[in-house]
């Protein structure tokens, strides 16, 4: 068990929690536990904020390009380290090993994207219509940035928010899922030989995550709070931050409409439908949860779809050719088994999948049900695994109407020939992020992020940073 880090990182320093508590990280391939990690308290959240206020002032003070460069090193470090982080993700996730490297790529690129936006934070000089004044508008750190993180990106839901809190000159500390905390405290050490000094990002694995989370949000010197995670914690972070009016960020669930018109090139849609579907075992909140296919088309889709689900290999993602680990742990996988059954009861069609194999291992097939009712749980809450529910439309209008009908927004894929009409369609669907003939829109150079109650906020892209910034306007004369 010494082969993983396990206890809390604060100031630079690996320690217990004040109260000696300690939580088990399971395998969820195997049930057994990987590792006993350090449970924070109240007294050590404090801790992680009295570090992060004494790093703040001399990380905010050093040129954006010696910030950019820190960052650099650290996506270069990561890089070299891939194949052990790509394993240490599968260990306690169980995400299989190509969807292991994938992330772990792309948790990489978030250090190097904002290595390069650290010094492209630009403001305006004007002049005030009316008095002549100078008005001069430039960006500054917003301050300490509590960070808080889901299980199904280990790595890159908090890469995602340290790279541009770094590269704003924020100080972090950063509270990982509880079900996989052994990525981001393994990621420590990188920073640190990238020469991030100590105090600036400080990690705290908790059990308490309510009451953690509180006592810092609760603390006037944190000033941004970006949370990724179920829209109902959400909702329960954004009443806490209004106390202290701390800036939120929040990327919360997602319900996301696929839909297959009548002209799309049905081959690309199938290969587009398993990354919406299939990356990441479905465990996404911007998996294709609703799959909509025209009704002259729905035979040959369906056929094609289901062939590629029927080749995939489940097993240990630890194992090489395996395309489909174990959900993340028991409640996820009896989650997924109650949508299917649900479903089926309801009068859909099981044309592959459907039964969970016996033995030990949180694992669920890739299954396929067609015909589903409107009826169905499945279509109103987040599968969140390998279940693939397709109905089918006859008519635009009303594809684009039952697309909208959820108070979720984060993103909408479509496949379609006529790109015009497949534009007109994009802009008529009311998602944070559209995937126009592609299943997959995640991208550290592009703004991810939701509307209605999948959040607010962007992360990546030039928007990414803002998230880390406040606007100072300077009325000058001279
Ligand atoms: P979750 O239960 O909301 O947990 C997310 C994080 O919040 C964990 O670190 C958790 O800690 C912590 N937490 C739980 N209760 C809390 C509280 N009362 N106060 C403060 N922190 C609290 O979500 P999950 O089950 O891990 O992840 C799945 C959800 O994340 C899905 O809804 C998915 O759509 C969403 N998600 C959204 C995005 C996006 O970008 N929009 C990306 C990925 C995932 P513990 O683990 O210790 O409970
Ligand atoms: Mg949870």
């Amino acid at each position: 068990m010494t082969r993983f880090k396990t206890q809390l990182y604060i100031n630079g320093q690996w320690r217990d929690a004040s109260d000696g508590g300690t939580f088990d990280v399971l395998n969820p391939a195997d049930e057994t536990v990987l590792a006993t990690v350090a449970s924070g308290t109240v007294e050590d959240a404090l801790a992680c904020l009295d570090a992060a206020e004494a790093a703040f002032g001399p990380w905010a003070a050093r040129s954006p390009r010696e910030r950019g460069e820190v960052l650099r090193r650290a996506y270069d470090l990561f890089m070299d380290r891939i194949e052990e982080i790509a394993r240490l993700i599968t260990l306690e996730n169980g995400k299989a090993g190509g969807d292991a490297m994938g992330e772990a790529k792309y948790a990489a690129e978030f250090f190097r994207w904002y290595a390069e936006e650290a010094v492209r934070s630009d403001g305006y000089l004007g002049m005030a219509p009316a008095s002549g004044a100078r008005l001069m508008v430039h960006q500054k750190p917003a301050g300490i940035a509590v960070l808080v993180t889901p299980w199904n990106y280990p790595a890159a839901m908090g890469t995602r928010k340290i790279g541009p809190a770094l590269a704003a000159g924020c100080p972090v500390v950063i509270k990982p899922a509880s079900e996989t905390p052994l990525t981001m405290l393994a990621l420590m050490p990188i920073l640190e030989e990238a020469g991030v000094p100590p105090g600036l990002v400080n990690v705290l694995p908790s059990r308490a995550s309510g009451a953690v989370v509180g006592a810092m949000l609760a603390d006037a010197r944190t000033r941004v709070v970006s949370f990724t995670g179920s829209t109902e914690v959400g909702r329960k972070l954004l009443h806490a931050a209004a106390d202290n009016v701390i800036k939120p960020a929040m990327e919360l669930g997602g319900n996301a409409p696929f839909i297959v018109c009548k002209d799309a090139d049905i081959e690309a849609a199938a290969e587009g439908l398993m990354v919406a579907k299939m990356r990441n075992l479905g465990e996404a909140c911007t998996a294709a949860n609703r799959i909509y296919v025209h009704q002259d088309v729905e035979k040959p889709f369906v056929q094609s779809f289901v062939a590629k689900m029927a080749a995939l290999k489940m097993g240990n993602g630890i194992e090489d050719g395996i395309d489909v680990g174990p959900l993340v742990n028991a409640e996820t996988r009896d989650k997924v088994e109650f949508f299917v059954r649900d479903a089926v009861d309801k009068g859909a069609a099981l044309e592959l999948g459907g039964v969970r194999p016996n033995g030990a291992g949180y694992f669920f097939p890739p299954t396929v049900l067609t015909h589903v009712p409107d009826t169905a749980e499945c279509l109103r809450d987040e599968i969140f695994g390998p279940v693939a529910a397709i109905q089918t439309f006859l008519d635009e209008e009303d594809v684009i109407r039952r697309a909208n009908d959820t108070e979720y927004g984060l993103v909408a894929y479509v496949y379609c020939g006529d790109m015009r009409r497949g534009m007109a369609l994009a802009e008529r669907l009311e998602f944070g992020m559209i995937g126009l003939n592609r299943g997959l829109v995640s991208d550290p150079a592009a703004p991810f992020g939701g509307v209605k109650q999948s959040g607010l906020g962007r992360e990546g892209g030039k928007d990414g940073l803002l998230e880390f910034q406040e606007t100072q306007y300077i009325s000058a004369e001279w």
